[in-house]
């Protein structure tokens, strides 16, 4: 039962938003959200789900996270990389482009699975401790600023998945969530757009809250941007222009997947 009254605290501690989810989440029995198996206490996953899922180890692609399959043994950046210029300077993403990960990055975002935001943000976390490119994050306590959501897309889904996963990394590092940016207008679905259109889509989208303009005043040495999934990079690209505009000398990414 004590697990519950802490789900229950840690959820009702978040925005009001929020609550309608997290009292869906506490009603139904806790089944591991990949192959249903009874879990105890206050999981998601069970250990051998959470432990089946493919991590991104190296070597991988500087930039992006993209993996080589073959032999090498040095740092490389990959070809879809290779002569563009972003304004981070990388993108850790925790795991592979994998059916079990999707599955609950969808149960998250689309099925309202708040609970598996913990979940997810514990596996990304798992990045701070592998990448030694991180451990300044952690010991300058950069913030980790969440991708922002469309005031229209937040009306619909309650919450953004970003910022959950953010908190959950939060959890698990002691780092400081900001939501310093903010969307200015409703991107759309860019699936179907190429690299070039999702830039082009994307320019100008994004701008300083009043969380990031507090964030700034206190001039930051760096800053962790946060997603769920990276694909072309073309987001976050733009969310690190927009801080880099304003003064921020150094911003990383980490996403829990590579798309
Ligand atoms: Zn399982
Ligand atoms: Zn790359």
């Amino acid at each position: 039962m004590q697990v519950y009254f802490n789900a229950l605290a840690n959820c009702l501690g978040h925005a009001g938003r929020r609550i309608g989810a997290c009292v869906i989440d506490l009603l139904y029995p806790p089944d591991c959200a990949l192959c249903g198996v009874r879990l105890h206490g206050h999981h998601s996953l069970c250990e051998a789900c959470a432990g089946d899922l493919p991590r991104i180890v190296e070597p991988f692609c500087q930039t992006c996270g993209m993996t080589y399959q073959g032999i090498i043994d040095h740092a490389f950046e990959c070809p879809n990389c290779s002569g563009l210029s972003f304004a981070f300077e990388f993108a850790r993403p925790a795991m592979h482009k994998d059916t079990g990960t999707l599955d609950l990055i969808h149960q998250l975002k689309y099925q309202r699975s708040l609970h598996l935001a913990h979940e997810l943000g514990k596996l990304a976390a798992e990045s701070f401790q592998n990448d030694p490119r991180l451990a300044i994050a952690l010991a300058e306590k950069w913030p980790l600023i969440p991708v922002p959501l469309h005031r229209s897309r937040l009306i619909h889904r309650h919450f953004n998945q970003a910022e959950e996963i953010a908190l959950g990394i939060s959890h698990q590092t002691g780092l400081p969530v900001i939501p310093a940016l903010r969307r200015t207008r409703d991107t759309g679905t860019q699936t179907r757009l190429s690299r070039k259109q999702r830039m082009k889509n994307l320019q100008g989208s994004f701008e300083i809250s009043k969380a990031g303009e507090n964030l700034i005043g206190k001039n930051p040495h760096g800053v962790v941007l946060i997603d769920d999934v990276l694909t072309t990079g073309s987001t976050v690209n733009e969310c690190a222009k927009t801080l880099s505009r304003e003064g921020i000398r150094k911003v990383v990414v980490v996403t829990v997947m590579r798309g």
